[in-house]
């Protein structure tokens, strides 16, 4: 029986992991076989506290990972087939074992929604990506394109007015998704401009981004547009298909979380982007997984002393 299993293996699992290890439980962690969530797809991160010169995506998250391992978390790059939440003991499965545990925290994060348009995977990190915060820095006085047309597009555009020449929004339809409040600040601002009824069919550049080749639905005429730079917004998909059935999922399908960290499920925790829509920040993740390591720490005590007062009746 294990203490404590992390699923996932991004800033919360792995912050899970250093703390719940720290604590004596001997974590499980399965990390799936892509191990080190969406920061392995970025490149440098400079707004990591601690790392004033910035640092490399996957090297921050092979540092997590050898501090969890220190303390004798256990990793295994592995990927969680099936979950039972509804009895005890509860039950993880992957393709070639079955573990029982007294405490889960479920850490499996988000993925962002990419085009799917040619060029888009090659000039990943070259000039396309999907976190405004993480690289809107290394695009000052160039062509921004963000892509979608909900709040995250606009929070996007707008905080990268700090940075461009001029941010352009491309958006499918003619009226945008976004709150009020949001449109309104967008169009406002003078740097940025608006293109509607549009997609973009595929990313342009040899080494780095150079342009996107864009489609009219309306008219089905194409055009060209050079740019530096090209964030793609168009919403996140949290990763919670192993979960169905098995804990509540709030409104936009992301881990419900009524209480701290803890989930409808007993002895079932939540960190990270699977559980928050709105922040996704590495920060804010390796918080909130500090927070489900505490709460399972304090969970497991107080079954410890439920234990022992039955058993002294
Ligand atoms: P969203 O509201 O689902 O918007 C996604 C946008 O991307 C939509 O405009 C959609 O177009 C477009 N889109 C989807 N697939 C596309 C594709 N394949 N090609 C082109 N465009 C595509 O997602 P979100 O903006 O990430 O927001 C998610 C939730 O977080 C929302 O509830 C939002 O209000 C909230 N949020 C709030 C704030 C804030 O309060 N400041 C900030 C960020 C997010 P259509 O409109 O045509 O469907």
């Amino acid at each position: 029986m294990e203490r404590v299993i992390v699923i996932g293996s991004g800033p919360a699992g792995l912050t899970a992991a250093v703390y719940a290890a720290r604590a004596n439980l001997r974590p499980l962690v399965l990390a799936g076989g892509l191990y080190g969530g969406q920061l392995m797809l970025t490149t440098d991160v400079e707004n990591y506290p601690g790392f004033p010169e910035g640092i490399m995506g996957p090297d921050l998250m092979i540092r997590f990972r050898e501090q969890a391992e220190r303390f004798g978390a256990r990793i295994e790059n592995v990927d969680v087939t099936s979950v039972e939440f509804a009895k005890r003991p509860l039950i993880v499965r992957t393709l070639d074992a079955q573990y029982e545990a007294e405490t889960v925290i479920v850490a499996t994060g988000a993925s962002a929604r990419w085009l799917d348009i040619p060029g888009e995977e090659r000039l990943r990190g070259r000039g396309v990506s999907t976190c405004a915060t993480c690289d809107g820095a290394f695009f000052r006085d160039k062509q921004i394109v963000v892509v979608g047309g909900g709040d995250s597009a606009l929070e996007e555009a707008l905080f990268l007015t700090r940075f461009g020449r001029r941010v352009t929004l491309i958006h499918r339809r003619d009226r945008l998704r976004a709150s009020k409040i949001m449109a309104a600040r967008a169009s406002a601002h003078e740097k940025v401009d608006f293109i509607w009824n549009t997609v973009v069919e595929e990313a342009m550049g040899d080494t780095h981004l150079t342009g996107l080749r864009l489609r009219n639905v309306v008219d089905g005429s194409t055009s060209e547009l050079g740019a530096d730079a090209l964030f793609i917004a168009i919403g996140h998909i949290p990763n919670t298909s192993i979960f169905a059935g098995q804990i509540d999922l709030d409104e936009l399908g992301y881990i419900a979380s009524p209480d701290g960290t803890r989930t409808n499920a007993e002895g079932v925790f939540v960190a990270g982007d699977v559980n928050d829509h709105r922040y996704r920040q590495a920060i804010t993740a390796a918080g909130a997984g500090c927070r489900a390591a505490m709460d399972a720490e304090k969970y497991l005590e107080a079954l410890e002393f439920k234990m022992d007062s039955l058993a002294a009746l």
